[in-house]
């Protein structure tokens, strides 16, 4: 079986030093018929299914979100990091005992993505009629924006809440669930060998996920969760964008190792994927635990202002350097991210690329949003916080 086939054909081979930035068309658009594959279908359906049936194990903390309009807080079983062990171990399980072929998800990348388009639109489709069936919140009076936008802020079925599962669970642990298959394929191809920068784009990937699930409540008081319904933007980010797009890496690192990296090459990126992990990390937990009870003992010493709605915005530490030092740390190891793939093509990069506009856009909204909601205090913030993601450039 011809792995990833659709995709190799974007991919220029390395051509040794020579750089090559052009994008190659492929030589056949795929069919209808090679699109979809029912097997691929079954696959996502079993696959979100055996996470929502993780996430509904009475395993884990049991957390409180943010106060909701009425002041009502609703509860989080938090077990996305144990879905995830059980998750990698039941694959590995499957693979080394069950003869489950890695090609069978490698090998159908496309087909897995069309079927988790199709799902996805179902899913949009069942959030609008849920939210007109229960009430929209906020009303909004129009389906095309409820199918977009989303009808409900916080949308469950029983105990599971739609969005923070759709947030941190199929898609994020699909991720690296696709890696371990690419990595496979990639040693296969490589006469049982592994390059370094495929390694570590796994290992980085595979971090980041373990990272983001071990502080699964942090997703909590971040703004999609406050501000953004259940709908289109949320389902297809993290259900159809994040496994496929944020795996091109390693897609493209399959036979396209950069081969001439020095150790010390090696070392810068490690250590830059590092740093930007220490901002990230710090700033987001920070926040959070601000946010969370703000007389704990990690943030009480803050340097804080107090606006008229009662919250602190923090006016120190990295929070003091710039609007969103989590946004900066998070482009920092993407950048280091791409760098493992070497100059020759730009398909790496685009990871980078539509993270920096996705996260500016991100900025600009939820300035908006800070003005509005803080008024003079928020233009007071930002007189003595007046950078908004790079020091000294932006
Ligand atoms: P933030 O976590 O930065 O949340 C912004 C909110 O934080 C504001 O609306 C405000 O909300 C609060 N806030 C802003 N400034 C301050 C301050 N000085 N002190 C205290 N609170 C403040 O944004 P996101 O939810 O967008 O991002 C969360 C993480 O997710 C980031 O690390 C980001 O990089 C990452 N991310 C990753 C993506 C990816 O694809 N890899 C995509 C999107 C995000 P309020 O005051 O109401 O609490």
């Amino acid at each position: 079986m011809e792995v990833v086939p659709f995709l190799l054909n974007w991919i220029p081979r390395s051509d040794g030093d020579n750089f090559n930035w052009a994008l190659r068309w492929p030589k056949r658009w795929p069919t209808c018929q090679q699109l979809w594959d029912w097997q691929a279908f079954y696959m996502v359906v079993v696959w979100i299914s055996f996470q929502a049936g993780l996430a509904l194990l009475p395993i884990g903390r049991v957390v409180e979100g943010l106060p909701l309009r009425d002041g009502t807080r609703l509860k989080y079983r938090a077990n996305g990091f144990f879905a995830f062990i059980v998750s990698i171990c039941g694959f590995m399980y499957l693979c080394c005992y069950q003869k489950f072929s890695v090609e069978l998800i490698a090998g159908k990348l496309l087909q897995l993505g069309t079927a988790s388009v199709a799902f996805s639109l179902a899913l949009c489709i069942f959030a609008v009629i849920k939210a007109r069936v229960e009430g929209t919140d906020p009303p909004s009076g129009s389906w095309l924006y409820d199918f977009f936008m989303g009808g409900q802020l916080n949308p469950r079925i029983g105990d599971l809440d739609l969005k923070f599962f759709f947030m941190t669970r199929p898609g994020l642990i699909g991720w690296v669930i696709i890696d371990f298959c690419l990595l496979s394929v990639h040693l296969k191809e490589n006469n049982m060998t592994l390059s370094t920068p495929m390694v570590l784009i796994c290992i980085f990937h595979f971090c980041y996920v373990a990272d983001g699930l071990w502080w699964e409540d942090n997703f909590l008081t971040g703004m999609d969760t406050a501000n953004v319904g259940f709908g289109y933007i949320i389902i297809f980010a993290f259900n159809v964008w994040v496994p496929f797009s944020y795996t091109l890496q390693s897609q493209y690192l399959i036979k396209n190792s950069p081969k001439h990296l020095s150790w010390y090459c090696y070392g810068g990126i490690v250590a830059l994927n590092a740093v930007g992990y220490v901002i990230y990390r710090s700033a987001n937990n920070t926040k959070h635990q601000l946010r969370m009870d703000p007389n704990c003992v990690e943030v009480k010493d803050l340097e804080t202002i107090e606006t008229s709605s009662g919250k602190k915005l923090i006016v120190s530490g990295l929070w003091g350097v710039c609007h969103h030092p989590n946004y900066l740390g998070d482009l920092i190891m993407a950048l280091s991210w791409c760098l493992l793939c070497g100059f020759n093509h730009i398909l790496p990069y685009s990871y980078f690329i539509l993270l920096l506009l996705l996260l500016l856009d991100r900025e600009r909204e939820d300035w908006k949003h800070c003005h509005r909601k803080y008024g003079d205090d928020w233009l007071h913030y930002c007189q003595i916080v007046p950078w908004r993601i790079l020091p000294g450039f932006y």
